[in-house]
């Protein structure tokens, strides 16, 4: 299946790429949240975090690290997000793995969440329970 990403790969769309290897390329987001946003993304179009193969899962990551490396010396940025969404639900809009590496500033004012849940009392030790994997 296309998605934007395939096209960028393809070269029917036009992008601006600052690396690309055997398994992925890495593009500049064209609406960053701060600027030197950028996106590392699989060749193949795995949709989400569970369909993508272990190597290139490692992989996306290691290159995110290259590229946070980098911006940090370009920009003088003092700390990243490095996100993966991953479904609709987690606000991912190109189903087509992808690992934003986002500059960060002290005090830039950028908000990663705004909300946050609370837990009632023994709630978290108890979802920790399910969660716990044996
Ligand atoms: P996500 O919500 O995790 O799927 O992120 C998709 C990202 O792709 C967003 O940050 C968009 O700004 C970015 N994006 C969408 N279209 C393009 C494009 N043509 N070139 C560069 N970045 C894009």
């Amino acid at each position: 299946m296309d998605t934007i990403f395939t096209k960028i790969e393809k070269g029917e769309i036009p992008s601006t790429k600052i690396y690309e290897d055997e398994k992925c390329f890495v593009i500049m987001d064209i609406n960053p949240v701060l600027k030197g946003h950028a996106l590392v993304i699989s060749r193949k179009p795995y949709p989400n975090v569970g369909s993508c193969p272990d190597d290139v899962l490692s992989h996306l990551i290691l290159v995110a690290k290259k590229i946070e490396e980098r911006q940090r010396k370009v920009l003088g940025n003092q700390g990243s997000n490095i996100i993966i969404n991953s479904d609709p639900a987690s606000g991912q809009e190109v189903p087509h793995i992808h690992v934003h590496v986002i500059p960060r500033y002290d005090g830039d004012g950028r908000h990663h969440f705004a909300e946050h849940d609370k837990y009632s009392d023994g709630e978290m030790a108890a979802l920790g329970e399910k969660l716990r994997i044996r």
